[in-house]
């Protein structure tokens, strides 16, 4: 027998609906590619959005189409995610970052038909333009004022495209399993994969982190959205934050710390979410020039593992609750939130920010295990480590145009995470499988040496690989990128570690370079580093 509640699908589009109705006067803040800050409310983010949709109805854009966008966040970015899903079509976004190679691939492996450019990445679709065959325009998101001499073929601003359309126009209604955005993973190896969102799982992830253990924003909120659309979903803030009718605030391409805390600051931000590398250049801006953050309540930090001395300093110094995320472009892409619960409430402070360097716990709608190499889940004790496998709504089953399944015989998705998971439900990332140190059979975590290691004086980045040894199989050998004018040396990186991690972890070598090599989503490339470290050889 089935119940008698109403079919009323999930949709993206519904989400820009109800902010627009409920929270209409809430400002969009952006800092504009041209420079000047802009302001709009949610009522005119969506009437705008229709506008997108009824132009691009206009151009011939259908349902399933793949239409791209390479853009920071800014509202206008914003009004083209949800026109073109409400048109039914799909938003690719293109992560600028990305090499040539993989661009190219990527844009044609989608097939994307016009592709939202921002001004700063003209240039990267011009050196690539003779090579993208399905791309019949470029919209230029801009106004006419400020458009380019460009070569790209088929090139408009979009002020002027969207200026011939009102926003008379109706959403397009289909199931809610209908795809509604591609994002492709970088990929380490091989090509980059196309995980494709469905409108569905925009809607229930946007509702899972505004739970309010996990992100939980509230009407009152401003929240500063760092992290790139163009990255993994921008952690579903475009969805959950007019869902939640907050005050959305967007950096544009400022992402440097003076940028960061001026919008901090004069838009009296509550809350705000980025990668750890962004706030160590604001950590940095605020130790070098005594300033504070009197209107910052909570910090979501993910995307990498979260150094302690960057919970310290947020939550002692400055009193704003960390919260450390876990997840990935495959899983929508927020896994975990390391908010305190009622049974840790009563740990010391010293004790919960310990806790807080782990990834934290699953939110209603996601569902963790942690397996050995035959597949046999292993205890929740903290301890055991393994494979963390993940199953849930919003999570990928498959990937675009690619033949089979993406999950183990059981229903659930490999994440190439190493982690353990303890009594109360808090999971620790100790390594990427392909990452893993194996010595005299035991697993050495290589995040955990590094989190130490940035936190000796002089390091500013430090990244551990395993290297094949006669004696022990693998070891591990320390790379560190020195602060700008430091000379720490082998010796004191070694005697800060000595005590702090298992004396059997210790790094057999230490060695200095200029340069660790990053992915296009700031991930320390371990495999560029094996390979140029391939001939190393320890010296005990
Ligand atoms: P890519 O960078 O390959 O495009 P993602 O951005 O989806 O892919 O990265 C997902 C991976 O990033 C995770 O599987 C995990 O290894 C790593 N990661 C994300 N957040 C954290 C975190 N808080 N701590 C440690 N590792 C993390």
């Amino acid at each position: 027998m089935l119940g008698l509640m109403q079919d009323y699908p999930l949709l993206t589009h519904t989400l820009i609906d109800h902010g627009a109705l409920n929270h209409g006067e809430r400002e969009m803040v952006t800092r504009s590619v041209e420079g000047p800050i802009r302001r709009c409310t949610l009522a005119d983010v969506r009437s705008r959005s229709l506008r997108v949709a009824k132009a691009l109805e206009r151009d011939g854009v259908t349902l399933g189409d793949r239409i791209a966008t390479m853009a920071w966040n800014t509202e206008r970015h914003v009004e083209t995610w949800f026109g073109i899903m409400g048109l039914g079509a799909i938003c690719h976004t293109l992560n600028p970052r990305l090499f040539g190679e993989q661009l190219d691939y990527i844009v044609n492996h989608a097939e994307d038909e016009i592709v939202f450019v921002d001004l700063t990445f003209v240039p990267i679709l011009e050196a690539l333009k003779d090579r993208l065959g399905s791309v019949r325009k470029y919209i230029v998101l801009t106004d006419a004022d400020h458009m380019p001499d460009t070569s790209l073929p088929n090139a408009v601003a979009y002020e002027e495209w969207l200026g011939g359309v009102d926003d008379d126009f109706a959403w397009k209604h289909f199931d809610e399993n209908t795809a509604a955005a591609l994002c492709y993973t970088s990929g380490t190896t091989g090509h980059p994969k196309g995980v494709l969102y469905s409108h569905r799982s925009n809607v229930l992830h946007g509702l899972m982190v505004n739970q309010p253990d996990i992100f939980g924003l509230r009407s009152e909120d401003t929240m500063l959205a760092i992290v790139p659309m163009f990255h993994a979903n921008a952690w579903a803030l475009t969805f959950s934050v007019p869902a939640a009718g907050a005050r959305m605030v967007m950096p544009g391409p400022g992402l440097d710390g003076p940028s960061i805390y001026e919008l901090l600051d004069s838009e009296r931000v509550t809350a705000t979410a980025a990668v750890p590398t962004v706030w160590l250049g604001l950590l940095q801006y605020l130790e070098q020039t005594g300033s504070k953050l009197p209107h910052l309540e909570r910090v979501v930090i993910g995307g990498a593992a979260c150094p302690p001395m960057m919970i310290r300093k947020f939550e002692l110094e400055y009193g704003v609750e960390v919260i450390h995320g876990w997840g990935m472009t495959e899983m929508s892409p927020v896994g975990t939130t390391g908010k305190m619960k009622h049974a840790t409430s009563t740990l010391d402070r010293e004790a919960q920010l310990k806790l807080k360097e782990k990834q934290g716990r699953a939110p209603f709608l996601v569902e963790l295990k942690v397996v050995d190499d035959e597949g046999r889940e292993l205890p929740r004790d903290g301890k055991s480590s393994g494979h963390l496998l993940v199953r849930g709504p919003c999570i990928s089953r498959g990937y675009f145009k690619l033949e089979g399944s993406a999950l183990t015989g059981d229903g659930w998705f490999d994440t190439g995470d190493i982690a353990n998971i303890d009594e109360l439900g808090y999971m620790q990332i100790t390594d990427r499988d392909k990452d893993v140190i194996k010595s005299g059979g035991e697993w050495i975590s290589s995040i955990e040496v590094e989190n130490v290691a940035v936190g000796c004086p002089g390091v500013a980045e430090a990244a551990v690989i395993g290297l094949p040894h006669p004696k022990w199989s693998e070891r591990p050998l320390l790379i560190v990128l020195r602060e700008p004018g430091s000379e720490v040396d082998a010796e004191a990186v070694l005697g800060y570690l000595d005590g702090k991690i298992a004396a059997w972890w210790m790094p057999n070598d230490v060695v200095f370079v200029d340069e660790i090599p990053h992915t296009a989503t700031g991930k320390i490339q371990k495999m560029a580093l094996r390979k140029q470290f391939k001939d190393f050889e320890f010296s005990n």
